[in-house]
């Protein structure tokens, strides 16, 4: 209990960043518009160090290409801020809710995790950073489950936004962690306070893991990273019984090596052809979360039930990708 404490302090830590700034607000007030100036900057920089491509060894993501998918405009830069959102976003807890059946959502603003509750324990997919575990915790409480039932712990790709927290959980309820095998090099690099990445089972393409009446199953949509894993499971609701695909990010990194070009060309058509009624994504903007989580609280039907939004996320990503690699093809030439 003692060490679970402590650990918790990782964001009182973070707050040391903040001090400079605290100190510049006192001695002067006239630079306030400096300071909204600096903040701004500091979340950006925030959230692209933290965010999935500082794992890649990729550059940032430019604004070119432009690509139009569903009346929307995309750079490779907008769709990584779509993803993340503010610093504030990636840490605030979003109001805990059910999804679907015995599925759950216990995420922040833009970084999902996902509970699956059973009669033999529960399921947990995605930790994201360390710091938002016990807002992860809270979020489980406040639904009326306890964070000590997590049985088994699944990631959906091995970037810190998605699993840093990994090694925490795994110290606070003792669940298995298991995890894609191409994903297993990337998530041993990842140790956040020096502590060893857990991974008790490895995992391989449609592999099933099962809780109590609960089975998923691991498919590998590799590109995103190596190892990237879509989750897909049933749910019941009023009888019925619905397909849940909980993706991987499909988000292309800004080179694209002849391995990554290889890993997309099989995970697109993959995706596409996976039985969904209820799409999920590891970012909450990938599935439009708040959007639906608005018309849940208007209570008509259960907006998650989105057959017709199965494909909304691949569409936006594949034809990023081809954007990318013309463009790629296109500077080689030269
Ligand atoms: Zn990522």
């Amino acid at each position: 209990m003692n060490t679970h404490t402590d650990l918790f302090h990782i964001d009182n830590d973070n707050n040391e960043d903040w001090k400079p700034f605290r100190s510049l607000r006192d001695w002067c007030q006239s630079c306030r518009m400096l300071l909204v100036m600096l903040i701004a900057v500091a979340a950006v920089l925030g959230a692209s160090t933290n965010s999935c491509w500082a794992q890649t060894a990729n550059p940032a993501p430019a604004d070119h290409p432009e690509i139009t998918v569903h009346g929307q405009k995309f750079t490779p830069a907008s769709i990584l801020a779509r993803n993340m959102g503010t610093l504030e976003d990636q840490t605030a807890q979003f109001p805990p809710h059910k999804i679907i059946g015995n599925l759950y959502y216990v995420g922040t603003r833009t970084l999902s995790s996902f509970l699956i509750v059973t009669a033999q324990g529960n399921i947990l997919i995605n930790t994201t950073y360390e710091r938002n575990v016990p807002t992860i915790k809270k979020s489980v409480e406040q639904l009326g489950f306890k964070f000590s039932d997590i049985k088994v712990l699944l990631g959906t790709h091995a970037h810190n936004d998605h699993q840093e927290g990994d090694a925490l959980v795994k110290q606070m309820t003792g669940a298995q962690v298991m995890a894609m095998a191409e994903d297993v090099p990337a998530l041993r690099a990842m140790k956040p306070g020096g502590k060893e990445h857990p991974i008790d089972v490895t995992l391989h393409d449609r592999q099933t893991v099962g809780l109590g009446d609960t089975t998923l199953t691991a498919h590998l949509t590799a590109g995103h990273t190596h190892g990237c894993t879509t989750w897909t499971m049933k749910a019941q609701e009023g009888g019925k019984m619905y397909n849940v695909v909980i993706a991987c990010s499909f988000r292309p990194p800004a080179i694209l090596t002849p391995e990554v070009i290889a890993e997309f060309n099989r995970t697109f058509p993959l995706v596409r052809s996976l039985p969904c009624d209820v799409p999920l994504g590891d970012h909450t903007a990938q599935y439009r979360m708040q959007e639906k989580y608005s018309k849940l609280q208007q209570g008509v039907r259960n907006p998650f039930i989105d057959p017709a939004g199965c494909h909304y996320e691949v569409e936006i990503e594949e034809a990023m990708f081809h954007a990318l690699l013309n463009e790629q093809r296109k500077a080689s030439t030269h």
